[in-house]
């Protein structure tokens, strides 16, 4: 039996003459959600029973067996090990090629797996297609490690069993603050008395179920055999495209609902008052005074301003809500900006270490042959990872000393062009992904390049070195040799950490596998590593214990993987809320918790046309949609995936009501450029109602004008080189910023080292008098691009009229310096800013200049032409 009992506001649920106030405020709270129980537990005295959310409860009711990360890790490296026996039992290309297709979808296939097993229609699979042809075969080979117990009948059929998993649920909880948390006083043992008396009236309150997972709507249907199961949910029917999806799911017009207010009058933000007009198509304009929408060009100037907009404000904490995951949140997240409640281990530097260092090994399987091989390569992306982590760290075994590889990060991002492979230099390896001995080799060669300059009479002036020195503008040659020497002992840290875990076997006993690699996560520089990462190392080595309680023998590249799998679990959180304290960023989903949290100034974040509405689909891939529909037959609950994607668009609708309806102050912000999209424009809901971006567009820097101002009259002009007064007349800010820096430019983007190597070319073919001489000549500094590519520029060059060329000398103390890498050096277009006066100021001048400019990300006034609209 089931009722549905809404509210409008949490007012509703708090007047003390509500018919949530009277019956219900004492019954077992279910609620959807880790948010809404936290929002719901900052001050919850008008709840008077035990609180606890459903994936605790169907947690408690599949038991630790089956929910455990380690549970999780054994399914994946039983699945492994199955398709590796179907991979040899396999007789043709085709059948090969499907095992590898699975092989490479694991964990979708472990997320149908398990879903099937707890909708317990594992055994109905049948083969319809192929790919359901091999599950089934799968499914033979794995039974053992998916199983779970009659959770149907216990719950049915024992008495008291239901009771018993609440009990134990909060018994484990262990400490009391926990327990508060779910609104349990005093000692721990009185989660049994709570939970007993909660249980009294035979009713359940579920709380917040907008919508409903197949398996939710598989437990509801047995508890309604024992309880009322009362649905609390926000709710007005006076805008039913907002809240259709509350409708569907909790079958309006099947079951009795009434409203658990008294009061007629109740006040909701206005944003939320013009949305809910709008999502019902009245034409309806927000007030501006309501509603801030800032517009950002990039993520640089996103975490800028609203790092300034923190220190400046009195209120400086709020909620950031995002319907974007993925990168935007990543970069946040390290900006400092913003910190993240529930984090994956992937989330912090030891867990991304352990990823990537398990990512070095690769297996390729031949589907003709059947072979298959083991190579070990290392990207970019990953080197950036594994140095950046703080966790790789070289020893010199001759005099004990060790380097942090950390401190060494900006020399290997300099370096890392030089490592996009063109075509011609490894053969047969995949682009950017060399061994580690191909990636030493390489460094040696820029070594032995730059020891083969002639390094006699350079003074340090940067101008001085620079005509001596074209080549230091690709930021691989600038590097010195002691630095590339560092750089390559982390190399060969990686490569030996590499050997010691995975060494030449084919297989690993997993104890003495995670034994070796706890020696790695043991902090290498302890007190450079903040609390927080402590307690997370503290967690995965509690959770690495937990594996090595198996006597278990893998495959290397299945252990590797698996270990990856384990890590983008999450972690339990063990630490006390300071949410007030800190700025909380989450998805959308937070939306639901916030009517109840006390602090309900809400920011909005990455709202563009793109991210909202967002649509989360179900996929329970490789079944075919027939095989579905025959499962749904079976078990009616399934088809709950098909109408959640159905009401994808109600549900934004929803979420971004209930979120405003509450607020006390809103702010919407979206930008422009994130990542690699471009032109990204705010999200239809808000243009619907009026809004539009107020532009955030970049005005000059104070502190920055006031820094150049200062220097600039004390700058001596009287020795600068040709080369120095072009860059003044090109953008004094320019020249003055190379000034103060004391260095010159050196380009790492692939974008700027095109263009130097064109330059180059022209230069070498003015030395040379040919093109042949002068391609070869340079040719092999460029290795990050094909010969193809090349030879094409060198063709491009050669049809371009001869520039006229007479060479001339420029004498800077002793010195004299060939004024032949003008046209190499990224000036760009002089005539912008001709201004030969002899007063020295310090205005920037932005303009088509700017992209070549090795400041533009620290000048408030650069703009990049490529992107400007
Ligand atoms: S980015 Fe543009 S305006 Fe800024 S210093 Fe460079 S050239 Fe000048």
């Amino acid at each position: 039996m089931r009722q549905v009992l809404t509210y409008r506001v949490p007012g509703d649920l708090t007047w003390k003459e509500s018919v949530f106030q009277k019956e219900y405020a004492d019954v077992m709270h279910i609620v959807a959600t880790p948010t809404l129980l936290e929002s719901l537990s900052e001050g919850c005295w008008w709840i008077k029973a035990p609180i606890v959310t459903i994936g605790s409860v169907l947690e408690g009711i599949f038991g630790k067996g089956w929910s455990s990360p380690r549970a999780q890790m054994k399914q994946f490296l039983a699945v492994s090990s199955a398709l590796e026996e179907l991979w040899g039992e396999s007789v043709s290309t085709s059948e090969r090629k499907l095992i590898f297709s699975f092989k490479k979808n694991r964990k979708e296939i472990i997320y149908t797996l398990r879903i099937l097993c707890e909708l317990r229609l594992m055994d109905s699979i049948e083969s319809g297609t192929e790919e359901e042809e091999l599950l089934v075969k799968l499914w033979g080979k794995v039974k053992d490690q998916f199983e779970l117990r009659d959770w149907e009948a216990v719950l049915l059929k024992k008495e008291g069993a239901f009771e018993k998993v609440l009990v134990d649920i909060f018994k484990d909880m262990g400490t009391p603050s926990e327990l508060e948390k779910h609104n349990i006083f005093d000692e721990a043992f009185q989660s049994d008395r709570s939970v007993v008396k909660s249980l009294q009236k035979k009713k359940l309150i579920l709380h917040g179920f907008y919508f409903i997972t197949p398996i939710q709507e598989y437990l509801f249907k047995i508890l309604e055999e024992k309880y009322e199961l009362v649905f609390l949910n926000l709710y007005n029917e006076d805008y039913p495209a907002t809240f259709r999806i509350v409708e569907e799911f909790l079958q309006k017009g099947k079951w009795t609902w009434q409203p658990s207010f008294n009061e007629p009058g109740y006040r909701i933000h206005p944003l939320a008052a013009s949305l809910l007009l709008g999502f019902e198509g009245e034409e309806v304009s927000a007030r501006k005074k309501d509603v801030t929408v800032h517009r950002f060009t990039d993520l640089t100037e996103f975490i800028r301003k609203e790092k300034s907009r923190r220190e400046a404000s009195d209120k400086p904490f709020e909620h950031v809500v995002t319907s974007r995951g993925g990168q935007a949140r990543e970069q946040l997240y390290y900006s400092d900006l913003l910190v993240k409640k529930n984090h994956s281990l992937l989330e912090y530097p030891i867990g991304r270490f352990l990823f990537t260092l398990h990512g070095i090994i690769h297996e390729k399987k031949n589907p003709e042959d059947g072979e298959s091989r083991y190579y070990e390569a290392v990207t970019p992306e990953s080197m950036k990872t594994l140095f950046s982590s703080g966790y790789l760290v070289y020893k010199n075994p001759e005099n004990g000393q060790t380097i942090n590889m950390k401190s060494y990060l900006k020399e290997l991002e300099m370096l890392l062009p030089y490592f996009s492979l063109g075509d011609g230099y490894i053969q047969g390896k995949e682009k950017n992904e060399p061994a580690i001995e191909e990636w030493i080799v390489k460094i040696d060669e820029i070594i032995e390049e730059k020891l083969s300059w002639n390094q006699e009479g350079i003074p340090d002036s940067r101008v001085h070195r620079l005509h001596s020195r074209p080549f230091e503008q690709l930021s691989y040659f600038k590097l010195g040799i002691e630095d590339l020497n560092v750089v390559k002992k982390g190399f060969l840290a990686v490569k030996e950490m590499g050997e010691d875990l995975f060494g030449s076997q084919s297989e690993l006993n997993i104890t003495g596998y995670i034994k070796k690699l706890k020696k790695y996560t043991e902090a290498p520089l302890d007190a450079e590593i903040i609390r927080e990462e402590k307690e997370v190392i503290h967690g995965l080595l509690k959770q690495m214990d937990e594996l090595t309680e198996d006597e278990l023998t893998f495959r290397v590249s299945d252990i590797s993987q698996g270990l990856r799998y384990f890590l983008t679990s999450g972690l339990p959180s063990e630490k006390d809320d300071e949410s007030e304290k800190i700025d909380r960023l989450g998805g959308l989903y937070l939306g639901d918790g916030i009517p109840f949290k006390s602090n309900r100034d809400i920011h909005l974040a990455f709202a563009d046309h793109k991210s909202l509405p967002s649509i989360v689909k179900y996929k329970l891939w490789p079944l075919s949609s027939k095989t579905e529909e025959r499962l749904i037959e079976h078990r009616p609950e399934l088809g709950l995936f098909r109408v959640h994607s159905r009401f994808a668009g109600s549900m934004n609708r929803y979420l971004l009501y209930a979120m405003f309806s509450s607020a006390d102050n809103v702010r919407i912000s979206f930008v422009e450029d994130l990542n690699e999209e471009t032109g990204l424009r705010l999200a239809a809901y808000f243009k619907m109602i009026g809004l539009e971006g107020e532009t955030t567009s970049v005005k000059a820097d104070k502190h920055k004008a006031n820094l150049i101002e200062a220097v600039a009259p004390s700058m001596d002009f009287s020795n600068w080189s040709e080369m120095m007064e072009e860059e003044w007349k090109l953008c004094k800010k320019r020249a003055i910023f190379s000034y103060i820096l004391n260095d010159y430019s050196s380009f790492q983007e692939d974008f700027h080292q095109r263009n130097i190597f064109s330059g180059l070319l022209w230069e070498a073919h003015n030395v040379f008098g040919d093109w042949e001489n002068a391609y070869n000549s340079i040719e092999a500094l460029f290795p990050q691009y094909s010969s193809e590519y090349k030879k094409f520029v060198k063709k491009q060059n050669m049809k371009k009229k001869n520039r006229r060329y007479k060479i001339k000398y420029h004498k800077v103390e002793d010195y004299e310096y060939a004024t032949v890498v003008r046209t190499s050096r990224l000036l760009g277009m002089l005539k912008e800013n001709d201004d030969t006066s002899e007063q020295k100021g310090s205005i920037a001048s932005p303009g088509y200049n700017c992209r070549f400019c090795p400041h533009l990300n620290i000048c408030a006034e650069g703009v990049y032409p490529k992107d400007g609209r």
